[in-house]
């Protein structure tokens, strides 16, 4: 229930762009010994495998060195605090997740901390945002892909009362019992 399922996949992808990383920096020492060892001893056979071993180390690089956000960091509940309120995240159905395009994560504990930081969102086309999906506690779930209720039933730390689903039949399934009003996310997110 504590962690998000989801950030398992990226680890692999992860250590590639670190691996990628390491292997780049290799490219100058390549070089420099292509120069001085190949060249300088007319040797064309070193000169022709350090050269693709160098293009084999620049293509990895490029496949995997610029791999850029690798998806939310998971909630751990009790001891991230929310953001914007301070409290303790202590409930993993209502806890949302912002990236920021240089990469700086900020966790709530509701989506109602999180809607006040949408004017930091529409000034960052970069940034990312992850609300966990109510009947998945812990998933954060790439915002376009879930759907919304709001109703006083609903009960959320903050009071926000808004409860994300990425799944709309299991969010009519809940709203039997909330009989809230489903939002859209543009309406939610609005400045
Ligand atoms: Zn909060």
């Amino acid at each position: 229930m504590e962690s998000c399922g989801g950030v398992k996949a990226w680890t692999p992808l992860v250590e590639m762009c670190l691996t990628a990383d390491a292997y780049i920096s290799t490219i100058p020492f390549l070089m420099a010994r292509i120069i001085n060892i190949g060249i300088a001893n007319s040797d064309t056979s070193y000169i022709t495998t350090t050269g693709l071993a160098m293009i084999g180390i620049a293509l990895f690089s490029l496949l995997f060195g610029a791999c850029g956000p690798s998806g939310p960091e998971p909630i751990e509940v009790h001891k991230d605090l929310c953001h914007h309120c301070k409290m303790n995240i202590a409930d993993t159905r209502f806890a949302a997740e912002l990236i920021t395009g240089k990469g700086r994560v900020y966790k709530f504990d509701d989506v109602l901390c999180l809607q006040a930081y949408v004017s930091d969102l529409v000034a960052d086309p970069k940034a990312e945002v992850y609300i966990c999906d109510y009947a998945d506690p812990g998933h954060l779930t790439p915002l376009d892909s879930l759907v919304f209720v709001q109703g006083d039933a609903i009960q959320s730390p903050m009071r926000g009362n808004i409860a994300a689903f990425r799944d709309e039949k299991q969010l009519q399934e809940y709203n039997e019992v909330w009989k809230g009003i489903q939002i859209d996310r543009g309406i939610i997110f609005a400045q």
